[in-house]
């Protein structure tokens, strides 16, 4: 099962959804994990898809 790379959290049970965006090809959704890593979601049908990610807050780029 795919979970969040900082916390393990599934990804399949987002948290916190911050937006939905509907589009032609399918809603844009971004989510945010109880890490506080923003998880962008394209949904296609039934399946919620994480696009991309970024890391926690608190978590610098320069510390990875
Ligand atoms: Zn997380």
């Amino acid at each position: 099962m795919p979970c969040c790379p900082y916390c393990g959290w599934p990804d399949d049970d987002p948290v916190t959804t911050v937006s939905r965006h509907p589009g032609a090809a399918g809603a844009t959704v971004w989510t945010r994990c109880i890490c506080g890593s923003l998880q962008m979601r394209v949904q296609r049908g039934d399946v919620l898809a994480v696009c991309a990610r970024s890391r926690p807050s608190g978590h610098p780029a320069a510390a990875f």
